[in-house]
């Protein structure tokens, strides 16, 4: 396993030897310590970048393929240790790592394929002006990458991607509760032959790390995955050199039922959707609505199928129901119920924690309230937990009208079994992406960003190279066959 950081094309410690403990949150095991580095060893990595630029830049693109696919199929071949470390940091069942293992390739394969797919230059018919223009996507230089811990791997190539593509050279600073995969990823770079300082990974204190980055004018771009309370202090902390940022930030996706959905498609739906790593991600259903007609049975037809649910350790293979991260999440879990139950709602199931005999106190048993409004916590922010709050509707204006007044707008479902009304309401959502009885919309061949205060920038798709190699234009006059 490494633990040292990958810096300037070497493996070392912080500075001042400091370290940071990475826990186990299933029992709360140390598995390892990692350097707790800060602004010194942040600056020197984006310095590095910046002095491989343009030696990466002018790689060739077949070049920059080829290493991308050599990265994905070197996590191929490792699939099961990097899930079992995934598992052990992060929590999730081994299933739901294996399957991010694979998800987290997708982008680097899907940059690889639309790198190959592009062409990298334009050129327009000379204007009647007589100039000739041609158009490159050019890359911007140095990108940082802040990454949170709920997809370690993945939340990381869907920025490695289109950067490596690009030509852009990258340090990141992962989450501190989940390091190690990102510095497994960090050894499979080097390995698959990542140009020295092309990759930097620094790992310890966000806030002197992001100022390095935000000090920085080689730091052409920062792409942030995370909370928008994090994402409102990286707006604020950009002013000062105005650092482009791309943000991919929280969300509270409603999950509307209309009367005409196929009750068990809408539960199947909820059970992925909702239940994947425990609740704890940024297109969860948080916002479940049923239309009052089949209200009953979807509830009755839900809770049958929450009781299947087992929580544990993620490398036990029984366990479809992982901890919650850390003591803040389990507490944020807590709060929320508490608050629902306070303002009226009625609990179905769960509300409480799940003790598991030998393991932490993190697992939260899965959760039905009922009669739930949209003045409840649970329904104004993200849980991040296994909570299904439902409220019933009548017209569905009323739902398009709750679904619509957060100032989220990441994700959004619909279940119905109408093509017109489906797509009718999905349109009116103000989310960045619908699942129209999909319950996994987010996928690396298609674009995902969110609206309002749910992010700025796209990653995923064609579109995601643009964030890093944006058009730049040469207008041209008086150079034959220019
Ligand atoms: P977070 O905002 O607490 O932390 C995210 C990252 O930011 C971590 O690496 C953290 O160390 C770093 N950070 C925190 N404060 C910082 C600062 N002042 N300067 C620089 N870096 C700082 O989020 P989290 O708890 O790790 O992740 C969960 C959140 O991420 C949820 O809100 C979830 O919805 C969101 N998320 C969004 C997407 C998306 O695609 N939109 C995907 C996954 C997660």
């Amino acid at each position: 396993m490494q633990t040292r950081n990958l810096i300037d094309g070497q493996w070392v410690d912080a500075d001042s030897g400091a370290t940071m403990p990475v826990f186990d949150p299933a029992d709360d095991s140390l598995i390892a310590e990692v350097p707790k580095c800060g602004l010194e060893e942040a600056s020197r990595s984006v310095a590095a970048a910046a002095r491989r630029f343009d030696g990466f830049q002018s790689t060739t693109p077949g070049e920059r393929v080829a290493l991308l696919r050599d990265i994905s199929r070197i996590m191929a071949d490792r699939r099961d240790p990097l899930a079992e470390l995934l598992t052990r940091e992060q929590g999730k069942p081994l299933f739901e790592s294996r399957g991010e293992v694979d998800y987290a390739r997708s982008y680097l394969d899907g940059a690889a394929h639309e790198l190959e797919r592009r062409s990298l230059e334009t050129r327009l018919d000379p204007a009647l002006t007589g100039k000739s223009v041609l158009v490159h996507s050019a890359p911007l230089g140095v990108a940082a990458i802040i990454t949170p811990w709920n997809f370690p791997y993945a939340m990381l190539t869907k920025k490695l991607g289109p950067a490596f593509a690009t030509g852009c050279p990258v340090v990141a600073k992962p989450s501190e509760e989940t390091p190690l995969s990102a510095l497994a990823l960090a050894e499979i770079c080097v390995e698959a032959g990542l140009p020295s300082g092309c990759f930097s990974v620094v790992t310890g204190d966000p806030v002197p790390i992001g100022e390095a980055f935000f000090d920085s004018q080689d730091v052409r771009l920062l792409s942030f995955t995370g909370s928008t309370a994090t994402g409102r202090k990286l707006v604020r902390s950009s002013s000062s050199r105005l650092t482009r940022l791309a943000l991919e930030l929280g969300g509270h996706a409603p999950f509307i039922v209309l009367e005409d959905a196929d009750i068990d498609s809408a539960v199947e739906g909820l059970m992925i959707s909702k239940f994947r790593n425990s609740g704890q991600t940024c297109v969860s259903p948080n916002r479940i609505m049923g239309h009052h007609s089949l209200h009953d049975p979807l509830v009755s037809r839900l809770a049958e199928r929450m009781k299947t649910l087992v929580s544990g350790r993620g490398l036990d293979p029984a366990t479809n129901l992982g901890p919650m991260i850390n003591d803040a999440g389990i507490r944020k879990v807590q709060s929320h119920v508490e608050d629902a139950l306070s303002r009226g709602a009625r609990l179905l199931m769960g509300g409480e924690l799940r003790h598991v005999e030998g393991l932490s106190s993190r697992f939260y048993a899965p959760t039905i309230l009922l009669d739930a409004t949209p003045e409840m916590l649970c329904f104004q922010e993200e849980t991040f937990g296994p909570v299904c709050p439902i409220m019933s509707f009548e017209d569905v204006g009323e739902a398009i009208q709750i679904a619509n007044e957060l100032p989220y707008g990441l994700a959004s479902y619909v279940w119905s079994s109408d093509a017109d009304r489906a797509m009718f309401v999905a349109s009116r959502l103000h989310t960045g992406i619908v699942g129209i009885n999909d319950p996994s919309p987010v996928t690396s061949w298609t674009p995902f960003g969110g609206r309002k205060q749910s992010g700025w920038g796209i990653e995923g798709g064609a579109a995601a190279l643009d964030e890093y190699a944006p058009p730049k234009t040469y207008s041209i006059v008086g150079l034959q066959d220019a």
